[in-house]
């Protein structure tokens, strides 16, 4: 479903991802692990084009970009894999002028020009799957963080994506409502959705992620089953990381 070949990034001198390879199976979730500043947020931003790769090559649900071909190319590819995947952010990102409802089918509306009907509809039953459906006349600032994320996650669910990209979901969220977010993701895994989870719930992790991958200074430095990660890390790094958690 993702396939990464030999991705780098730098921000001015700075080089953020280093030759990244990477592979992400149909159906599969896997966690990104590692400290502040390794680059996971870089390496999920230049999986839907927010961010441009500086060499290299990502393709994701059969969608290819590669730094070589026409910045037209590119962005048509760009385009393509937005079509085709969903971005849950830290911060929720919902438009705070729009019902929960509306922010749910925005981009039904306007990217897909879908009728109205449709959209609503469609729109009620995916808020009823993340357990808001009596909040779709609300505005998000009457909502907390967990039921804000929730409608994010329903937002992102909206264009029927093959790959649903998540960068620190919980990162924002009080304690008690991490929770309620983590249940969502993790139907979502059941049912078979594939996912790449940035994260630092190392519990949550473990049980919803079928491979961990481990992150430091731009590079993947080691990955596995959360088993083996968690009880066996490889690297010293690893080790060092996990005793900070
Ligand atoms: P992580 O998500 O693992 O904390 P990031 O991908 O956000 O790491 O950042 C990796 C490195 O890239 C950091 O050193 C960060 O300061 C730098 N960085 C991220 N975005 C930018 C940017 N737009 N311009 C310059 N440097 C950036
Ligand atoms: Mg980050």
């Amino acid at each position: 479903m993702i396939t990464i070949k030999n991705l780098s990034k730098r921000f001015e001198k700075l080089e953020v991802l280093k030759d990244i390879n990477l592979e992400v199976n149909s159906g599969e979730v896997v966690a990104i692990l590692g400290p502040s500043g390794s680059g996971k947020s870089t390496l999920l931003r230049c999986l839907n084009g927010l961010e441009e790769m500086t060499s290299g090559e990502v393709t994701v649900a059969g969608s290819k970009v590669n730094t070589n071909d026409s910045k037209k190319k590119q962005l048509k590819a760009i385009r393509q894999i937005r079509l085709q995947s969903g971005m849950v952010f830290q911060q929720f990102n919902l438009y705070p002028h729009k019902t929960v409802l509306e922010n749910v089918i925005e981009a039904l509306l306007v990217v897909r020009k879908w009728p109205k009907e449709k959209a609503v509809e469609k729109g009620e039953a995916l808020l009823a799957r993340v357990g808001l459906a009596e909040k779709r006349d609300v505005y998000p600032s009457r909502l907390s963080g967990g039921q804000q994320q929730r409608v994010a996650i329903a937002r992102a669910l909206a264009a029927e994506p093959e790959v649903l990209l998540f960068d620190e979901p919980t990162s924002a969220l009080d304690p008690e409502l991490v929770g309620e977010v983590l249940a969502v993701i993790k139907e979502l895994a059941e049912e078979g959705m594939t996912m790449v989870i940035v994260t630092h719930e190392m519990e949550f992790a473990g049980e919803v992620a079928d491979r961990i991958v481990f992150m430091d200074d731009g590079i993947v430095v080691e990955q596995g089953t959360p088993d083996a990660f968690f009880k066996q890390p490889e690297t010293e790094r690893a080790r060092k990381f996990l005793k900070k958690m």
